[in-house]
């Protein structure tokens, strides 16, 4: 019998915190709800989270700051683009709105006569992060899993 650790084709459920290193601030926390499931090795998770829990074994604490490149990586130029005030419809855009598109959230950062600047960059994109993980439960994937890519049950899909 050995012991069941994450590695890829695993879902481990955690608890976690993230902060950022800079001031301590959280930005997400399991704490106090359902723990996060989550399929190893299937990018369901940003890349250096994956890498610094494998090995980990059910009731293990790890703590870890990533660098942005592991994280949601440096924000680019070639992300924030000019659309026409039309494509917005009924949407009055201004500066700072939030809105959702079929390419991703994006940032609205400056209003025009005709055009619209928007940011696609993701939000934590640039920043170094911080998390606690406590890590649950691990176990082996089901063929399910597998085949959709990401964990099913408590704290994964539900469908
Ligand atoms: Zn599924």
């Amino acid at each position: 019998m050995t012991d069941i650790v994450i590695e890829k084709d695993m879902v481990a459920t955690v608890h976690y915190t993230g902060t950022f290193p800079e001031n301590e601030e959280e930005f997400d926390s399991s704490k106090g709800g359902e723990p996060l499931s989550f399929l190893v090795g299937h990018k369901q998770m940003i890349p250096g989270f994956e890498r610094e829990m494998m090995g980990a074994m059910a009731g293990e604490k790890r703590t870890f700051t990533l660098p942005p490149e592991d994280a949601y990586g440096q924000p680019s130029d070639e992300n924030i683009v000019e659309l026409s005030k039309e494509q917005f419809g009924e949407i009055t855009p201004t500066e700072g709105m939030m809105l959702m598109s079929d390419a991703g959230p994006f940032k609205v950062v400056g209003v025009n006569e005709e055009t619209v600047k928007v940011d696609f960059n993701h939000p934590m994109a640039g920043r170094a992060l911080k998390f606690e993980v406590e890590l649950v439960e691990v176990r082996k994937a089901s063929a399910e899993e597998l085949l959709h890519g990401h964990a099913h049950g408590p704290g994964g899909y539900q469908h």
